[in-house]
């Protein structure tokens, strides 16, 4: 899971950032308002955590120009308790609030609502059919099939191609999919994924006569129908 951490005062985003970091989140940092709106419309964040004083534009400016064109989740932290001042983050398109000084577990606890809540409205919004190339998957039957053959997945296996699939074009590292499919941090002395990449394949990839499914030398897989 990617979090886009904007806040400006150092000590605070290095102690947000580490620790996110150790409860398994990939987070990129901004330190100032213009920066991260930048970053927010340019990259694929889960999650954003928004300081609502920043230099450059502020929280809620930039949270404005934000819902223009991303509903990204936006927890909002702010130093002002003031009612107004909630409604107006809210009425801006924040989807939660934290007033500083807060508690880390209550900021990671807010996380995983916030992330839980997104992850269950985004897939019924979804399309239930994927496709590339001659592979079809249908997630409703929660079946697969390659060149009208069905094939045969356990559950995490489909739950990985599904990922892929969702996700065609982008690479994965093998720790995003230990995180994504397994719910782990990634343990480099684990091979679980790349165990299921390898029963993967052999199932989806080996006995027809094109590969989908690419290894990317040490940054992970991705899938995609290649030019021959
Ligand atoms: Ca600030």
């Amino acid at each position: 899971m990617k979090i886009l951490l904007i806040e400006d005062e150092a000590k605070l985003s290095n102690y947000l950032r580490k620790g996110l970091g150790e409860a398994g989140y990939s987070v990129e940092v901004a330190d100032n308002g213009v920066d991260g709106l930048h970053m927010a419309l340019q990259g694929s964040h889960d999650l954003l955590i928004l300081d609502a004083m920043l230099p450059g534009i502020d929280g809620f400016s930039l949270l404005a120009a934000l819902r223009k064109s991303r509903q990204t989740p936006v927890l909002m932290l702010t130093a002002r308790v003031s009612v107004e001042d909630r409604v107006l983050g809210l009425q801006t398109g924040a989807d939660d609030y934290l007033v500083k000084p807060f508690a880390f577990s209550e900021l990671c606890a807010r996380i995983e609502v916030l992330l839980r809540r997104a992850r269950d409205t985004g897939e019924s919004a979804r399309p239930t059919q994927l496709r590339l190339a001659d592979l079809e998957m249908d997630l409703l039957r929660r079946r697969v099939s390659r060149a009208g053959q069905r094939i045969e997945l356990t559950a995490k296996e489909f739950q990985l191609l599904m990922l892929f699939m969702r996700r065609q074009g982008e690479v994965l590292s093998r720790t995003q999919l230990a995180e994504l499919v397994w719910d782990m941090n990634f343990d480099s002395e684990t091979n679980v994924v790349e165990v299921a990449i390898r029963r993967l394949r052999s199932k989806m990839d080996v006995p027809f006569a094109k590969a989908l499914l690419h290894t990317v030398r040490g940054m992970g897989y991705v899938m995609e129908d290649r030019a021959p």
